[in-house]
């Protein structure tokens, strides 16, 4: 080969290298550029994935806040300042619709202090806790709330014209230059009935994407729905704690307030005071105006009562027609005087359509100064009330706490004697559980009630010879039978006995036989027989050596008594029967039909007050049976 031929082909070979060089290069270049591509798009789907988890975390948050029990105001602080944070906006409030002598404006529901609402503040001579804006009438924002849509300010400066007004155009030039902001976004919020206004983005960017349209569209749709459970949360706290027709505390509550009340006041050896209030004559009043004019005037007393009522104090309706108040910090001079300017108060009042006014009979008892038990504090109190009714009514008696043994101490005793002593036939280490628990209430009056400690022995003696025996129905039947002995007008001390009776009347029941109290299916005739003589035995062979209870013995040796002579076991009839011993027997058949047996199913409440009702003058006499008809309903409102 020539060296000609050897240059041209060599040349040639170049040009095949420098070509396929070329080829490769442009594939590298389209790799590169198919990478660059494919980089924004994984930068774009990365970045809308962090926007889309962020949004989750942040609603997450907002969904946990929700379910708290924490306040609107701070809720939707946490709500705003989350959104404002996480997604890089300058600022960001909630605006609800006021009104500024007559004139339409919005009040900021949110205050997040940071630079921008501190210069907001500045520029407009506003504190942030106290801004308002005046939007102008058919502006963006009138706009935006009354066509329910999203709408947007391109300028920091136009909102403030439009909203705020009255400022100096350069001070505004300034303020905007100093601030980055570029979008308003204002987003319209509104709860039936309970809030309309907007929420407002402060953003930094010009351009907005649907996704952050989207997001904060489910923003604000989140912020509705706080709002609304917030309401509710409100409306079913009140109405738990509320009677409906006076908007007092009802009975639960004032009960545990009791409790709270009584244990700081030893703890801070300062007193309070309870005031009792029962309306004079309702029943008349009812009898002779009508129900409607009968609820006017318990309202009228409700209404005398809040007037008359500190923000401490705590005044409940304990009944239909008797009101309590607890005044702590309050001794017994300072009860008196308040009870008075409320008893004058009340006998003020006018109640339309009824002539003659209301009057209320009071009484007063203080927690340290006369009692550290708040059973006896209770039951000083409602002594008290009776006597000023006794004495008249309209007029208020201080309690007088001269230590007589209240049932409780009674019964207390007794059950410890029972336990010690070993009168029932009982596992020995749940008796000596027993007696502890009944001690400790002589140790601390406030924690655990004596009426609790009582019930709860009466419940597991029960259920140690009777396992379908329901937790709670001791209290039950202690307060059925005091709202009928009530109603038949027996003495204090009669409802004690009868108070005393109810926790005592089955004992006999601990010495049948097992197997009976266990049978599955009805009773035998002989099995009856043997059942029959339980309120004989336990009259006679357990409560006899008792003394203290000499009085309870024939009330509950007569609990099987019936008015028409069918009962056990002396077949006495009519008024030879104690009312206390008619009071336990329907008391005991009423809880014994609503509980399921093993040979039949529970009546409801309703068929088993009919039952009793087609009884009167047979079991009972008419006078008891309309007396518990009045008592259930009472009971049932409890
Ligand atoms: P006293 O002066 O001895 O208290 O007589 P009274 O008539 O007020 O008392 P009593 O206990 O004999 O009757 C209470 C009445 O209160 C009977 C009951 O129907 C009525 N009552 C209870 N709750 C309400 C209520 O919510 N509205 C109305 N209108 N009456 C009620
Ligand atoms: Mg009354």
């Amino acid at each position: 080969m020539g060296i000609l031929d050897w240059i041209h082909q060599s040349a040639k070979k170049l040009k095949d290298v420098e070509s396929q060089i070329n080829e490769e290069t442009k594939d590298v270049y389209e790799v590169y550029q198919r990478n660059v591509v494919l980089e924004r798009e994984i930068a774009q789907r990365t970045e809308e994935l962090r926007l889309a988890n962020q949004t989750l975390l942040t609603l997450e948050q907002v969904w946990d806040m929700m379910n708290s029990s924490r306040p609107l105001s701070s809720v939707l602080e946490t709500i705003v300042s989350s959104l404002y944070g996480e997604f890089g906006y300058v600022y960001s409030f909630i605006a609800q619709k006021a009104y500024d002598e007559n004139k339409s404006c919005y009040v900021l529901k949110t205050y997040l202090e940071n630079d921008f609402s501190i210069k907001m503040g500045n520029l407009t001579q506003n504190n942030i806790y106290d801004f308002k804006l005046y939007p102008k009438q058919g502006g963006i924002i009138e706009n935006s709330i009354k066509q329910k849509e999203i709408s947007y300010y391109v300028s920091l400066s136009d909102f403030i014209k439009d909203n705020i007004g009255n400022i100096d155009e350069e001070e505004i030039d300034v303020f905007v230059k100093e601030c980055d902001v570029k979008t308003i976004i204002i987003l319209p919020i509104t709860v039936q009935n309970q809030f309309s206004g907007f929420l407002s983005v402060f953003s930094p960017r010009k351009a907005l994407k649907d996704d952050e349209l989207n997001f904060l569209n489910l923003f604000a749709r989140q912020i509705e729905l706080a709002i609304t459970i917030a309401n509710l949360f409100e409306t079913v706290k009140r109405q738990a704690v509320t009677d409906h027709l006076t908007n007092l505390f009802n009975r639960r509550f004032f009960e545990d307030a009791l409790h709270r009340e009584a244990t700081r006041s030893l703890r801070t050896k300062q007193p309070f005071c309870l005031i009792g209030l029962d309306l004079d004559h309702l029943k008349t009043i009812n009898d002779t105006y009508g129900h409607s004019t009968g609820d006017k005037a318990i309202a009228a007393v409700a209404a005398a009562i809040t007037n008359n009522s500190r923000s401490v104090d705590i005044p409940a309706r304990y009944g239909g027609e008797e009101f309590f108040i607890i005044l702590p910090g309050i001794d017994a001079k300072g009860g008196l005087i308040a009870a008075e300017r409320l008893r004058s108060s009340i006998e003020g009042s006018v109640i339309e359509g009824l002539e003659g006014g209301i009057t209320a009979s009071l009484g007063v008892s203080t927690f340290i100064e006369q009692t550290t038990n708040i059973d006896e504090l209770f039951e000083i109190c409602d002594k008290a009330m009776y006597t000023s009714k006794q004495k008249g009514r309209n007029q208020v008696t201080l309690a007088n706490a001269d230590k007589t043994s209240s049932w409780q101490d009674i019964a207390i005793d007794a059950f410890v004697d029972i336990l010690t002593q070993h009168r029932i036939p009982f596992n020995k280490e749940l008796a000596s559980d027993l007696i502890k628990k009944l001690q400790i209430k002589e140790q601390d009056a406030t924690k655990t009630s004596a009426n609790e400690t009582l019930y709860g022995i009466v419940d597991a003696i029960s259920k140690s010879y009777f396992p379908l025996y329901q937790d709670g129905s001791t209290k039950n039947k202690v307060l059925l039978a005091t709202l009928i002995a009530k109603k038949m007008n027996l003495t204090k001390s009669e409802v004690d006995n009868l108070k005393v009776a109810i926790l005592l009347y089955d004992i006999g029941n601990t010495m049948m036989p097992k197997n009976i109290l266990k049978k599955a299916e009805p009773l035998n005739q002989d099995e009856i027989a043997e059942i029959k003589k339980h309120p004989v035995l336990g009259a006679q062979e357990i409560l006899k050596p008792i003394t203290s209870i000499s009085d309870i013995i024939p009330i509950i040796e007569q609990h099987h008594e019936n008015w028409d002579g069918s009962g056990y076991p002396n077949k006495k009839r009519g008024q030879e029967i104690p009312t206390t011993s008619q009071i336990i027997l329907i008391v005991d058949s009423y809880f014994a039909m609503i509980s399921y047996r093993p040979y039949r199913k529970a009546y409801t409440p309703i068929e088993a007050i009919e039952e009793i009702k087609a009884n009167a003058d047979k079991k009972y006499s008419k006078e008891l049976v309309e007396a518990f008809v009045y008592a259930i309903d009472e009971f049932e409102k409890m």
